[in-house]
């Protein structure tokens, strides 16, 4: 039995007692009148009282005791934030209390233990999914083809910049948003919505899809492929756009150039073809007949020559072949090579051509053949590019700050269209405008631009006016 309850045993016992003495000691001062025993009775109680006051202080103390040293143990705890344990040194209905609650305790901080560790699991995990998340983004954020992955309602959940510049949005503020909103174009919207909706065996797709872009059309291929969960359900697509504009302009300038490169050849072909066979027919009667084809087949046979050089010249210097004699040589006797070569050209076409040159003792450090081939380039396409009866201007420049020999070629002609400029010294590459003007490789300004920079450590350049004419330059150091 614990102290309290025996304690309050004890008092009941002595308030009875205590009682029955004081009706005792009434009922006989009643009876006999005599004052001695109701004094007693009265004594008696007073005495009772006084014990049970006493008895209540101890109980009262001894329990407050126990409940401060509870208190304050809780008030610690608190302020640790723990989960401990409370020790108190009593075995009363107040101490089995304690015990009880104790063993509560101890469940709890072996649930909060546990819970404890799976969190510490979690985190782990949630580092490692974080970790492994962003490494895929930067995978994704790194390659330069246009990424976009949608969940299971068609909303963006990830875009790269490549994405963002194609379809011109920022995902930071599109996150979660339907693709329908963000892109204004339907037919790429329904691929990507048509992939989660289809079938499982045609979830993954190339298709072929063209848009503006930064004002100009660009063409992708586009894969876009379901996200499949554990039960085979398509819970999002990932859309891969491969810019393709490039590789189809390649291809498309590499078809023309089969075929211009073909018509170049056959045309002298041809025409030496023909002149030999009346040279073998005894067509030409007359010894100025025979000088005049001979002539044309000579002029023709150079022009192959040229040709064949110009396409054998850039293979060789793109895969680094070639083999180059520098010397130091006379850049005016070059071009003055060249304007003799060139000058039947612009004879044909009453071109006047005109040449503004620095002394012969101006020297520079080059391959004579390149270098030839290049200003016969420049000037040849000057006159190609000149309507008739215009005129070309060959001039050489000298900085001897700089040591430098600047190169120009100046015509009267149809000039390039600004958007053309930045491509015009890319192989295959012809001005759409002036094509019909002119048979041609596209592989003329390649070559010099090769020729100038890669084998010369020069610099090359073109300034132009539409229906003006343009000026083509090209500078090297001069010579020690
Ligand atoms: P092509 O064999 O076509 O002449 P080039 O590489 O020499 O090839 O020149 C590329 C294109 O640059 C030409 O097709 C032409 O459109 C343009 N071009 C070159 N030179 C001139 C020029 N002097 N004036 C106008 N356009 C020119």
């Amino acid at each position: 039995m614990g102290t309290a309850r025996r304690l309050i045993l004890v008092l009941i016992v002595l308030i009875a007692l205590a009682s029955s003495t004081a009706y005792y000691a009434t009922q006989m001062s009643l009876r006999d009148g005599a004052v001695r025993e109701r004094v007693m009775g009265w004594l008696a109680v007073g005495l009772m009282s006084s014990v049970c006051a006493l008895v209540l202080i101890v109980i009262w103390r001894s329990l407050g005791k126990t409940v401060q040293i509870v208190r304050h143990q809780l008030l610690t705890l608190e302020g640790s934030g723990e989960v401990g344990l409370i020790m108190v040194d009593s075995h009363d209905e107040l101490g089995q209390m304690v015990q009880e609650f104790n063993r509560y305790l101890t469940r709890i901080k072996s649930r909060i233990e546990q819970l404890k560790l799976q969190k510490r699991e979690l985190d782990i995990q949630i580092r490692v999914a974080d970790a492994e998340k962003r490494h895929t983004e930067a995978i994704i954020f790194s390659i330069s083809d246009a990424v976009l992955v949608t969940d299971s309602f068609d909303e963006l959940v990830l875009a790269n910049e490549s994405a963002e510049r194609t379809f011109g949005f920022t995902m930071s503020r599109m996150y979660r948003q339907p693709m329908a909103r963000i892109i204004n174009d339907s037919e790429f919207v329904k691929l990507v919505t048509d992939t989660r909706s289809e079938n499982t065996e045609r979830r993954r797709r190339v298709v072929e899809y063209s848009r503006q872009v930064a004002g100009e059309k660009r063409t992708f291929n586009v894969t876009l492929s379901g996200v499949m969960d554990a039960k085979g359900e398509c819970n999002g697509v990932v859309a891969v756009l491969h810019d393709v504009t490039r590789e189809k302009e390649v291809a498309a300038m590499k078809t023309d150039f089969v075929s211009n490169v073909s018509h170049e050849l056959r045309t002298p072909l041809s025409s030496i073809k023909a002149y030999v066979e009346m040279l073998v027919d005894g067509e030409a009667e007359d010894e100025t007949t025979r000088r005049e084809f001979y002539d044309i087949i000579q002029n023709e046979t150079d022009r192959l020559g040229r040709l064949i050089d110009n396409i054998l010249n850039i293979s060789r210097i793109e895969s680094g072949v070639v083999k180059i004699h520098k010397e130091p040589l006379a850049l005016t006797s070059v071009i003055k090579d060249a304007l003799e070569v060139a000058r039947p050209q612009a004879v044909a076409k009453r071109i006047q051509l005109v040449d503004e040159l620095t002394p012969v003792f101006y020297q520079v450090l080059a391959d004579r053949d390149m270098i030839y081939q290049a200003i016969l380039n420049l000037l040849s396409n000057a006159i190609k590019y000149t309507p008739d009866g215009g005129r070309v201007t060959i001039r050489t420049v000298v900085d001897e700050g700089k040591k430098t020999v600047r190169t120009e070629i100046k015509d009267t002609g149809v000039g390039i269209p600004p958007e053309d400029m930045p491509r015009l010294f890319e192989k295959f590459y012809r001005v759409e405008s002036s094509k019909k003007m002119a048979k041609g490789t596209g592989l003329g300004l390649s070559l010099v631009k090769h020729i100038v920079e890669t084998v010369h450590a020069g610099e090359v350049g073109v300034f132009s006016k539409v229906g003006q004419g343009s000026t083509f330059y090209f500078q090297v150091k001069l010579a020690d």
